[in-house]
């Protein structure tokens, strides 16, 4: 039988937030294992404290995913799991977001702190909409959610659009941590090394989620480089966005966050 604490308490400095449990967590497990336990029954507190110096940081971003409906609420225990792993999370600033255009096909964004209006890294997430907009890029971007599962150990079946959206929120955060430890933030070592390995795409410098934005440009790109897709085994738009989307995990950049984020998921889902 598995147990599940009322709430669980996190404790920052003396600050203290309580995480109301989220009723929808329990009706929906990720897994049909016993061995898992829901989500919502997490009690990360003890550790939080020691690597905690921006406790207004923190405590604001676990209100505005609080306010920020079924998602941002279920979100919060990965934002607390993430923190406990890489101290430098602390500061950057969550932004719960609309899936607007730019998020629609990605679901969300990390901004270095040199390009962000709050000079803090920031992260914007889409949390309106509920879960709808998870369940539209794993249809869209079937090649993202085949290695989201693969990454985390499970079977494709197996991911939900919950544990995907956890993925993607980790992910961003990883982004912040890639960032400092590869680059301590040097804007032009983070650029050139991204801008290099973007060349390197099938078309080169798109993110996937413009190759799905942009279906006539990425149409007119494939006829206009037919021969030499080719030979990378692209004849169809549809082999296009789905290589382009393999590609783009497979880079150093987006890669080393895919890894942050299979630690801190599994880390919860497991536990
Ligand atoms: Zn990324």
């Amino acid at each position: 039988m598995i147990k599940i604490s009322k709430h669980a308490i996190v404790m920052i400095s003396n600050l203290k937030i309580k995480m109301t449990e989220n009723p929808n967590i329990h009706e929906q497990q990720p897994f049909p294992s016993e061995n898992l336990r829901p989500l919502g029954a997490l009690s990360l507190g003890a550790e939080i404290e020691k690597s905690n110096n921006e406790p207004a940081v923190i405590a604001e971003n676990l209100k505005r995913l609080e306010r920020s409906g079924e998602v941002g609420q279920f979100l919060k225990n990965f934002y607390v799991a993430a923190l406990n792993e890489e101290p430098i999370l602390e500061k950057v600033v969550i932004v719960p977001s609309r899936a607007d255009k730019r998020l629609k096909n990605a679901g969300g964004r990390a901004i270095p702190p040199d390009v962000s209006k709050s000079g803090q890294a920031e992260l914007h997430i889409v949390t309106s909409g509920g879960w709808k907009p998870y369940k539209q890029i794993m249809a869209s971007r079937k090649a993202t959610a085949t290695m989201t599962a693969e990454k985390l150990g499970i079977e494709p079946a197996q991911l939900d659009e919950k544990l995907f959206a956890a993925f993607v929120f980790v992910h961003e955060l990883g982004h912040v941590v890639d960032w400092s430890q590869q680059f301590g933030y040097n804007r032009n070592n983070r650029r050139n090394t991204r801008l290099s390995e973007m060349a390197m795409l099938p078309i080169p410098h798109w993110l996937p989620s413009e190759v799905l934005k942009s279906k006539r440009e990425a149409t007119k790109y494939l006829s206009r480089h037919k021969d030499h897709l080719a030979t990378k085994g692209i004849h169809s738009y549809e082999e296009l966005a789905q290589a382009q989307d393999l590609a783009y995990h497979s880079m150093p950049t987006e890669n080393r966050p895919d890894i942050f984020a299979a630690r801190v998921v599994k880390k919860l889902i497991e536990q």
